[in-house]
This record gives structure tokens, C-alpha cells and sequence, in this order.
């Protein structure tokens, strides 16, 4: 289980450089597998490929392929909120929206999820903040470029 460790990211509105940007998701690859390969036999559920990478919108997401994708800012939160994350996507191997089968299956396997997503709802626009500014404008870039 991993604790954040207050030393490794910016704080007081400060953002990460690139650099760090890309240290935290090297960092938090490792921890996402370690999670998924806990959770997925427990779960009896087969997740294809993990994407892990810095979002600004979404903190984890699982394609129809069964390929799931998470934020690598998970790792700053408590590693309950990234434990919740990690179960909600390995729910939606089975249930593909949030239907009350959906929510049973994630409370059956992560009885604190409320607690947890509390937290990232309190906490989480703080998180997305520490992205640098370069992420935003490479976006915004391909945007312009796509609507010509
Ligand atoms: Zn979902």
C-alpha cells in the first residue's frame, strides 16, 4: 500500500514541471498494476490493457475492450481514494454503466467508496491544479487544429 509522500509533489499553488509530470506517472504505473493484479482475482474480473497518464477530467476510465485507463494523480490522494478508483473501473468489467448492479458490486468490494470519493470530490480540482501549464496549451493547440 502506498502513502503520498508530502515531499514529492508542489504545494501553495505551485505546478509540477514537466519533468515531474512524467515522474509521477512513471511512479504511479507500478502502483496501479500492483492494485489492479490485488483486485481483478478477488473480483473474478479480466482487465485487458493499463494505460496510466495525467488527466484533467477524469481520474479512471475502461473502454469497451476492457482496457482500462487511470490518473496518475491518484497517486497524491489518500490510497483509499486510489484503491475506490481502481474497483469502480474493474466494476465496469462487468457493467458496463452505473446501474444499482454497478454500485452493488463496488460497495461489495470496496465498502468505503463513499468515503473515498468524498475525498476526491473535496480534494481533486487541487490535484488536477498541479498540472503544468503546458499540458493545457499542447490541448488547446490540437483543438484549434481540429475544428480547421
Ligand atoms: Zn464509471
Amino acid at each position: 500500500m502506498h502513502e503520498p509522500d508530502p515531499m514529492s509533489f508542489p504545494k501553495d499553488g505551485k505546478r509540477f514541471t514537466e519533468e515531474e509530470r512524467k515522474a509521477l506517472v512513471k511512479k504511479a504505473r507500478p502502483v496501479f498494476l500492483e492494485r489492479v493484479a490485488y483486485y481483478a482475482p478477488l473480483m473474478k474480473v479480466e482487465p485487458g490493457r493499463i494505460t496510466v497518464r495525467t488527466q484533467k477530467t477524469r481520474w479512471g476510465s475502461c473502454t469497451k475492450e476492457g482496457n482500462l485507463n487511470f490518473n496518475a494523480l491518484l497517486l497524491l490522494a489518500p490510497s483509499e481514494a486510489l484503491d475506490s478508483v481502481v474497483v469502480h473501473e474493474l466494476c465496469h468489467l462487468k457493467y458496463m454503466n452505473h446501474s444499482k448492479y454497478f454500485y452493488f458490486m463496488v460497495k461489495r468490494f470496496y465498502p468505503e467508496y463513499k468515503q473515498a470519493q468524498d475525498w476526491l470530490k473535496k480534494n481533486g480540482a487541487g490535484l488536477i491544479r498541479m498540472l503544468p501549464k503546458e499540458t493545457l496549451k499542447r490541448k488547446r493547440r490540437r483543438f484549434r487544429f481540429f475544428f480547421g
